[in-house]
Formats: structure tokens, sequence, C-alpha cells
């Protein structure tokens, strides 16, 4: 409970800090939400301040001094999400690459998630993302591999069962084309073995009823439509990170020994490998329209410690002290939505940064630029105009795994709830990984200790 000055204000709100006050001497909650952006460092958060009224997130109402985590992995290097992920999950550091499997690529880590659903616990648990499930950040959870892959960490899940589990994935993953033997079809596979009740869409995500309380949705590639994007297809129908929590602690709650969710904002990591400004600043607001649902159930149950963090940054990110938000703002597409545009000859890159972004003055350089590297040259235009700056230099534009723009920066934690007064000062991100064990009931296994 760091915000104790916010408390204090209103008589409800005294009450509501006595009691958490009370609470302090057994501090496991009931519920555990665990909130991850990916690539969501201090700056990123600053870019979607840009954007909403009055500068503030709700993770800002929700903890108004949040901490610091150090992101760096086993070797002290650069991280990559599955070793960032890996020290959520498991309390250990790892190397990059290995989903919640110690160094050695051998010695599994046991997972605070893993200790939630044993029957000592007996607490439901579910895995939502924006991006696609078998990745790393959604993968250590309840699976172990010693290479993130898809193919080792699918078949884990479906052995796993998280109560509820939504995210995109279904073309490029979990039901692959290919014929006889080749056919890939593993959400037959997770409705068969985990009597899920399956949703398609986001209509159908608002009215399941999920009467085994579970619920499954595997939609689409390898990423829900960036937020930015969503308005330019209007035959769009997938549901929002925020409809997916709402869907997700209904489900949820009705388990008598609470639950443990597990949440990822994964597209900002994406936008930000990008270095697309507008893109990142929007999609920090989609997964703050997130953390807003949960807060508001944590904040009415009163029994939830809700977290919220990033696994690393990405991209450098400085906002700087002039940004120029009304052209932030004007922005209505990715640049990998227009730059899509441009390899299928549907338009030039100027018209493309014309109709998108309102952009007519490009100089000579800019678009011999452009020519030249494509998407990075069209965010660098938009980044010059927008007077924010990507401090590393441009990697390869591409989906992950891509840690080449990862930064060495630390992440915030936000944190609220029973058991989460620890999460105050800079904190290394497998003392979070500890802590989740704490508020799991259970104590943190000692992490093995590899040889050289
Ligand atoms: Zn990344």
């Amino acid at each position: 409970m760091k915000s104790t000055g916010r408390w204090i204000t209103t008589g409800a709100a005294l009450f509501a800090f006595l009691w958490a006050g009370g609470a302090l001497g057994n501090e496991s909650p009931k519920n555990i939400i665990m909130m991850i952006g990916d690539g969501f460092g201090f700056e990123q958060a600053a870019a979607g301040r840009l954007l909403v009224p009055g500068g503030q997130l709700v993770l800002d109402a929700m903890d108004s001094n949040p901490g610091s985590v150090n992101t760096l992995n086993v070797f002290g290097d650069i991280t990559d999400s599955a070793a960032s992920a890996t020290a959520y999950a498991t309390g250990c550091k790892t190397e990059n690459g290995n989903v919640s499997m110690a160094e050695d690529d051998s010695t599994i880590l046991p997972t605070s998630m893993e200790a939630a659903q044993d029957p000592d616990q007996g607490m439901a648990t579910g895995i939502l993302s924006s991006v696609y499930l078998c990745d790393a950040t959604p993968g250590v959870w309840l699976a172990h591999a010693p290479r993130r892959s898809c193919s080792s960490i699918i078949p884990q899940q479906v052995k796993a069962c998280p109560d509820v589990f939504l995210g995109p994935g279904e073309k490029v993953s979990y039901q692959r084309g290919g014929k006889g033997r080749n056919r890939v079809d593993y959400i037959t596979d997770l409705v068969e073995n985990c009597n899920y009740e399956q949703v398609g869409n986001a209509a159908e995500l608002a009215a399941a009823q999920a009467p085994n309380d579970r619920l499954l949705g595997i939609w689409g590639g390898y990423t829900l439509m960036y937020d930015i994007d969503q308005q330019n297809d209007p035959s769009y129908n997938l549901p929002s990170l925020a409809e997916m929590v709402a869907k997700a602690i209904e489900v949820l709650s009705r388990n008598p020994n609470g639950f443990f969710l597990m949440v990822e904002g994964g597209a900002i990591d994406w936008m930000a490998h990008n270095k697309d400004i507008a893109g990142t600043a929007r999609d920090v607001v989609a997964f703050d329209d997130a953390v807003a649902v949960a807060y508001n159930f944590a904040h009415a149950d009163g029994n939830t410690a809700l977290i919220v963090t990033a696994d690393h940054e990405t991209g450098g990110l400085d906002i700087g002290n002039n940004p120029n938000v009304a052209f932030i703002e004007s922005i209505t597409a990715s640049t990998d939505f227009m730059y899509g545009r441009v390899l299928r000859g549907e338009m030039s890159a100027e018209a493309a940064l014309d109709t998108y972004a309102g952009v007519t003055d490009l100089t000579q350089a800019e678009k011999a630029a452009i020519d030249a590297y494509g998407e990075t040259a069209i965010s660098d235009a938009l980044s010059a105009r927008a007077n924010v700056q990507w401090i590393l230099p441009d990697g390869e534009v591409s989906v992950a795994p891509d840690e080449g723009d990862h930064s060495a920066y630390e992440v915030p934690v936000w944190a609220y709830g029973p058991g989460t007064g620890s999460l105050e000062g800079p904190i290394d991100n497998t003392d979070l990984g500890k802590l989740l064990f704490d508020l799991v009931g259970v104590s943190a296994p000692s992490c093995p200790v590899i040889g050289p």
C-alpha cells in the first residue's frame, strides 16, 4: 500500500485505509492480478500520459509512487522477455530465451502460478495477452523449455489448463493449416482436455457464461490489432485487453479459494521495437484501460493484490521536454499499418504519411531514407515531428523475439492491495517473483546454483 496519502482524503477512503492497515499482519490476499506491459518503461508510461485527460493514467491513481525494477538477466546482460518473465514467474534469473528453466537448459524452475494451481491452494488461474499466447511472457507461467518456442510451450499449456485463457495466436501457432499428420490443432486439444467454453470474438466473449468456470478464446495471428489501427478496420471484432480482463475476473472470482490472473500488454513492446511513438502511446493507454478494470475490482474487493510492471524497456524512448502532443494525437495508424499499405502497392509512403499523419513536408533526405529503410525511416520522420527520441539505434523492424532494441533501463512497478508493501524501493525482478509465491501462500523455492 503505497498510496496512503490519497487514502485519507474522505471518510469512505479512510475506512478502506484502516481496513488495509489492519490486514498488514496477515498479508496473503485472496486474489492476485499480475499485469506486465512488455517493453513498458517509465518513458512509455509518460507517452501514454500525453494522450489522457489531465495527464493522469489510472496507474497514477492506483499508486502515485511507483517503485523501480532491475530487469537484467542471470549474466547481468540486457534481458529478453523470456528471461525477465521467468524471473517474475519463478523468482529466479535465467538466460535469455529460457522459459522457466535455469541457464543449464535442464533444471526446471517451479512457478508461482503452478503453486496456485496446486490442490493445497486451489486457486483459479488465468492467462491473457494482446500478443500470441505461446510467446515468452504468457508462456513462462505454466510451461518450461530451454528455448522459447510455441511447439514446446503449447502442449504444456494443454496439460495445465489455465481456467481462463484468452488472446491471439490461432492462425500462427494453435491451429495452423497443413494436412494429415502435419495439421496443427491444439485448440481442439485444449477444449477437450480442459472442458472450456470457447469464444470467437468480442460479442461472444461478452455473452459467455463459462458454465464449467473455464473459458478459452484464441484468435487471429501474432497480435490483436494494434489499438491505433482498430479504427481503420470496420470488420475488426476481437475484444480489447480491458474486455478480456473484465470477463476473466467475472469467471475467476467464482472460485472460493481466490484466483491468480496474469495479463500481458504485449503490443507495447512491438510498437516500441518499431519506434512508433503514436502506436506505443496508444497501446499504453489500452493497457491502462485494462488496468482500470483490474483496479476497480481490487478496490471494491479489498482482498486482491494488483501489481503492474514491465519485463524490460524497449527502444530507449525519451519524451524530452517538449513533445508535440497535438501531432502525436493526430496520427491515426501505426507505422506498421502505413508501411503495409506501401508494401502492398496500395499507396506511396508519401501518401500514407499524409493520409494517416498529416505530414506533407517530407524532406528529400527523409524520402531517400524511406526508400532505403522503409518502415524504420517512416518512424523516424514521425518521431522527429513529435519531437521525441528513441536513444537506441534502429534495429531490424520486426516482431519478437528481437531483443536488439531492449534497454537496461529500470522499469516501473505500481502496486495496490494487501501484501504489496515491499514493492516500494528499487527491487530486482526476482524479488517480485519471490513475492508472488508469498502472495500465493507458499514459500518461494530456492534458486539452483549453476556452476560455470
Ligand atoms: Zn521486445
